[in-house]
């Protein structure tokens, strides 16, 4: 073929689309298509090269982000004791008070709140999130109860009552309010201990779906000194966010015993922690989500102003179980154990005086015997060995006690 030196030239596309080349000429064809694929290969490949590069560019800014507040100072935290304008006093954990700027940004401040402050000017730069009082939940139990009104024996009375005060108005709250009458915030139960008090309060709490915060009064103003009226504060606020919620108070008389006005630091303490349990009674409302359920085995010193309308009006008595009552409880705690020939009736009549947590503690021991004689299943005599056991235990001084 002669060349036509006038002839126009012709770039590659429009040579694809000269079939007269395409069929003719595959010696110029191959190599444009083999252009084209690595065009395609080189293409891709840059695609994913940038792919890479904005992948590792976001890990470097990550990496470089948290090197930077990894440099930053700690911040303080305070408790904020008043707010005056663009200004708040603020209290340190070591008890001193300084007169501070707040930051713009932080917004709606208010007595009582956890602030975060800068280490050196102590200006207030950030606010605790409340809702996550990362704090107090680990001083209290928070659970959902799993014990229901079945696993109760006997108690039929004090049952009914606390599904009265705590149940119905957490179930129907619309009940009350078309009666126009409001429902006591809590009850407090009294006895002897082993009882079932915190038993009745679990079960309330399982059939309300509620949230069960427990908190021991003398664990309170023991453990966490300086810290109780805190704490208690806290304690409630948890409850608010958690609604439905029912805070069990148990030795409720560490807090709230008749005060003798010693003076002592201590006493001052009890009183401030007291003080401000009285405040978060009175400062729910009736129908809030929130119930308390105190537990006391000493009624007899408790304060009056613990009882007094409006806070734990509504008392109910825990008292040991008469015989029908051990009968309901030992089927309890005997509902899952291998039986052979136990006659349960005659073994209640001689478990007179015994609490409902001794007689788990028998049906225990009961089960202790059957083992260590390589049986399984449990006998009469296994239980009046465990009677004898669990009555000696509790003329023991203290020992009793172990049992609950
Ligand atoms: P304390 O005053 O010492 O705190 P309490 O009255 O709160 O005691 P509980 O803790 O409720 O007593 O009872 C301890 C255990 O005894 C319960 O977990 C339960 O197994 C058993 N118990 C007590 N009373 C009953 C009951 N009426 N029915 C079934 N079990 C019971």
């Amino acid at each position: 073929m002669i060349k036509d030196e006038n002839a126009p030239k012709k770039i590659y596309t429009e040579a694809i689309g000269n079939s007269e080349l395409e069929k003719n000429d595959p010696l110029v064809i191959m190599p444009i298509e083999k252009t084209e694929e690595d065009n395609l290969f080189l293409r891709n490949s840059l695609n994913k090269a940038e792919e890479e590069s904005a992948l590792l560019r976001e890990l470097f800014n990550n990496a470089s982000n948290e090197l930077n507040s990894l440099k930053k100072p700690a911040l303080l935290v305070a408790d904020v004791v008043s707010v005056l304008k663009d200004k708040s006093v603020i209290k340190l954990p070591n008890g001193n008070k300084f007169y501070c700027y707040v930051a713009k940004e932080v917004q709606n401040i208010r007595s009582g709140d956890s602030v975060l402050v800068d280490q050196k000017t102590l200006n207030i730069v950030g606010k605790v999130d409340q809702s996550s009082n990362f704090e107090v939940e680990k001083f209290v139990i928070i659970e959902k109860p799993k014990e229901s009104w079945k696993d109760i024996g006997g108690l039929q009375n004090e049952i009914r009552e606390v599904k009265e005060v705590i149940e119905l108005p957490l179930k129907k709250p619309e009940l009350f309010e078309k009666v126009g009458i409001q429902p006591p915030k809590g009850v407090l139960l009294f006895g002897p201990p082993g009882t079932g008090k915190t038993l009745l309060a679990k079960a309330v709490a399982h059939s309300t779906n509620a949230t069960f915060i427990e908190v021991v009064g003398s664990e309170l103003v023991q453990k966490f000194i300086g810290e109780g009226a805190k704490l208690v504060k806290d304690i409630f606020t948890l409850a608010r966010n958690k609604a439905p919620a029912i805070v069990f108070i148990d030795e409720i008389d560490a807090l709230a015993a008749t005060r003798m006005d010693t003076g002592t630091s201590g006493e001052r303490e009890v009183n401030r922690t007291f003080m401000q349990l009285l405040a978060e009674l009175d400062g729910f409302e009736h129908l809030d989500n929130v119930k308390v359920i105190g537990a006391t085995n000493r009624l007899d010193i408790l304060d009056p102003a613990m009882i007094r309308p409006g806070r734990l009006d509504r008392l109910i008595e825990v008292g040991l179980p008469d015989l029908d009552g051990r009968f309901d409880i030992l089927k309890v705690h005997t509902s899952k154990m291998n039986l052979q020939k136990v006659k349960l009736k005659e073994l209640v009549a001689q478990m007179d005086g015994f609490s409902g947590a001794e007689i788990r503690a028998v049906c225990t021991e009961a089960g202790y015997f059957a083992i260590r004689d390589n049986r399984d299943h449990v006998v009469h005599e296994d239980f009046v060995g465990a009677i004898d056991k669990v009555g000696f235990m509790d003329e023991d001084e203290g020992m009793g006690k172990m049992v609950g």
